[in-house]
């Protein structure tokens, strides 16, 4: 399928590694020019040097703190008018709640919650004068079903999915939609260190953590970087212009629920 967005220009956050490369590289696969964007220069560099070779288009590396406002300025200096915009960034640590502070909290709401707004405050008005949009915000299944542990997480992308849930519907109008993609279980550095935690917690293998995460997953294994790339560039494309503050589960069913 021809997804119509050859020759857009786009940010991808957090996107030398993982879910946000898997967006990226779809994105590229699909023609779009692209300002790519992670802390750590090295595999920055890396990725967008593959992108632009095996794509053909352009990809602009610029090393950045996505959670910092110099980072935001950085990132947005250099792509200009942009089209699509994903949004994502680390997530914050598990741990348990009695244990976070307000400063935890507040470093997991700045990175997972405002900073994806600002993003959006920042782009939204020219793709709203230009008459074309796609915002794709990386959450987490745990938005849809709460994983204890990961209550920063959980705190934060639900303040997040409030924002989109009514300004996806203040835009539309315009042709810009905004959307948000939640993860399950997908095979990324993340995952290794959350099931190398695991492993070390229950005197296991991290194989054996891993295993059983993927047993517990009704498509019985973890989520690709590439299809959920491929989700997100579907999302991107200009069939996708009547999906309006969804929050897609990409999560192999691991979510037991009807709606
Ligand atoms: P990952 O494999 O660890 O990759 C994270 C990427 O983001 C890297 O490119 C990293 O590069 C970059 N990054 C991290 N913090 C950044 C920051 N402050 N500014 C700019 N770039 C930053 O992670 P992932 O598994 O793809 O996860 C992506 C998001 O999805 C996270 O928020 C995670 O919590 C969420 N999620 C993932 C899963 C899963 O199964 N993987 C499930 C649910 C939710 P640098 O370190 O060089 O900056």
């Amino acid at each position: 399928m021809d997804l119509g967005i050859r020759g857009k220009r786009a940010i991808v956050c957090a996107g030398s590694k993982g879910l946000g490369r898997g967006c990226a590289e779809a994105l590229a696969a699909a023609g779009v020019e692209i300002v790519l964007n992670a802390r750590g220069a090295e595999a920055l560099t890396a990725t967008a040097n593959a992108l632009e070779a095996r794509h053909g288009v352009t990809v602009v590396p610029v090393a950045a703190d996505i959670t910092t406002p110099e980072g935001r300025a950085a990132v947005l200096a250099a792509a200009g008018e942009v089209d699509i915009l994903v949004n994502n960034a680390g997530g914050p640590p598990p741990g348990l709640w009695s244990d976070w502070s307000r400063e935890d909290f507040l470093r997991a709401i700045d990175a997972n919650m405002l900073s994806p707004i600002a993003m959006m405050q920042a782009c939204l008005p020219g793709m709203m004068e230009r008459g074309w949009g796609r915002v794709v915000n990386i959450t987490s299944a745990a938005v849809r079903a709460p994983i204890a542990q990961l209550g920063l997480s959980n705190s934060a992308r639900a303040g997040l999915t409030g924002f989109v849930a009514g300004t996806s519907r203040q835009v539309a109008h315009a042709g810009v939609t905004i959307n948000n993609l939640l993860p399950g279980i997908h095979a990324t550095d993340r995952m290794i260190a959350l099931d190398s935690r695991t492993a070390a917690e229950q005197g296991i293998t991290l194989e054996a953590a891993a295993a059983r995460r993927a047993a517990a997953i009704p498509a019985g294994r973890f989520g690709t970087p590439a299809e959920f790339g491929a989700t997100c560039a579907f999302l991107c494309s200009v069939h996708a212009g009547f999906i309006v503050g969804q929050n897609i589960l990409v999560d192999g069913g691991a979510a037991n629920l009807t709606l």
